[in-house]
């Protein structure tokens, strides 16, 4: 998996957006928008990198004033696509869209982007949901949980309404490193579980299924609630891997939060070799966690999936030590537990 970035500016302001960071580094010094012959280069990364769905990303992709044939060029060489957009489509992109079939076109609709930097009001809900009708099955509902209160009802009633992919995507707003959006913090995470575990069976019954995007730790769900969200299908895992954002400077970044702190030139490598390189520069702060108690987690250190945690998102592990004082000691290993490094600078 690779994410592209085809447009460095998007027309909303979501308060717990991820990219702004990414996105205001190249203000008034880049072309905001990829040019074909940098996007065909990206074709043939993903192809040597044996990778067969373009995954297109902003900012806002759809506002590319090329979309469509960058649509085009990419079905031509045999890529399925998939579009991560805010759903307030222009015309020309959604016909682009609607016209390929089901199974080679999927958009992952942002349900909560606004322009207010709140929530969506009345006439943004209302021209999304136009978009969505028009997708279709094609449409995958997505919910960026950036406050303890929210309400996913209403996207059950639209995937049934629009007849949408039965699922729904859920991220968790994540910190960007050095910049100050809004996003959850990991104190508020069990309230977050709890919502979830309930939900998930209301969805079940209604045939739809939960989907976790990365940064979701095992200790948010008590036993009882992970096995709530088992027996309703969701797709629950601990993740926090680089998947690899592709900037249009062409940096590999492990992802938006970690913009400028980790990633590397993506030159003649593939996407197997760039992961390595990200993983490397990221495995000193793997040793820990977002919360003091992950240094030494039963489920950090031992579990197997989907018992086993990565202790979170990264980006709130970094900013939680803020690169003071890391120093590493080794205790004695216990039988059957190897050797883990405990951080000294959490004893804090
Ligand atoms: S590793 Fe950290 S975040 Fe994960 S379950 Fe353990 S304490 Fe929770
Ligand atoms: S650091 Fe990990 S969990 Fe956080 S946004 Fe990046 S990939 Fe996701």
């Amino acid at each position: 998996m690779a994410n592209l970035a085809i447009s460095n500016v998007c027309n909303l302001n979501c308060p717990y957006c991820f990219a702004a960071a990414y996105m205001s580094q190249t203000i008034g010094t880049a072309r905001p928008f990829i040019t074909i012959e940098a996007f065909t280069q990206r074709l043939d990364f993903l192809e040597r990198s044996h990778i067969s769905q373009v995954r297109l990303i902003g900012g806002e992709p759809t506002l590319h004033p090329q979309f469509t044939t960058l649509v085009q060029l990419a079905r031509q060489r045999g890529f399925t696509v998939l579009v991560f957009t805010h759903g307030l489509v222009r015309a020309r992109p959604l016909t682009c869209l609607t016209t390929l079939s089901p199974d080679d076109c999927m958009v992952l609709v942002n349900m909560n982007a606004t322009r207010s930097g709140s929530v969506p009001d009345a006439a943004e809900t209302a021209q999304r949901e136009a978009v969505i009708r028009q997708l279709g099955s094609r449409a995958l509902l997505g919910f960026n949980i950036y406050r303890p209160q929210f309400n996913l009802e209403p996207l059950l009633a639209l995937i049934q309404k629009a007849n949408c992919h039965p699922a729904i995507r859920l991220g968790l707003a994540q910190p960007i490193l050095d910049g100050a959006n809004v996003y959850l913090h990991p104190k508020q995470y069990p309230a977050v579980g709890r919502q979830l575990a309930q939900f998930a069976r209301r969805a079940a019954a209604d045939g739809v299924r939960l989907e976790f995007d990365c940064g979701f730790v095992r200790c948010m769900f008590s036993d009882e609630e992970l096995a709530l969200l088992q027996e309703a299908g969701a797709d629950v895992a601990w993740r926090c891997n680089p998947i690899l954002d592709i900037s249009l400077d062409e940096r590999a970044i492990h992802c938006f939060p970690l913009t400028g702190r980790v990633e590397t030139a993506v030159a003649a490598q593939d996407a197997p070799t760039l992961r390595q390189q990200l993983i490397v520069q990221t495995q000193v702060y793997r040793r820990a966690g977002i919360y003091r108690e992950c240094s030494f987690c039963p489920h950090k250190r031992q579990g197997t999936p989907p018992g086993a945690c990565t202790g979170g998102c990264l980006a709130q592990t970094m900013r939680r030590f803020r690169h003071q004082n890391l120093r590493f000691v080794l205790p004695a290993p216990t039988v059957g537990q190897g050797c883990q490094p405990a951080l000294l600078g959490e004893i804090r």
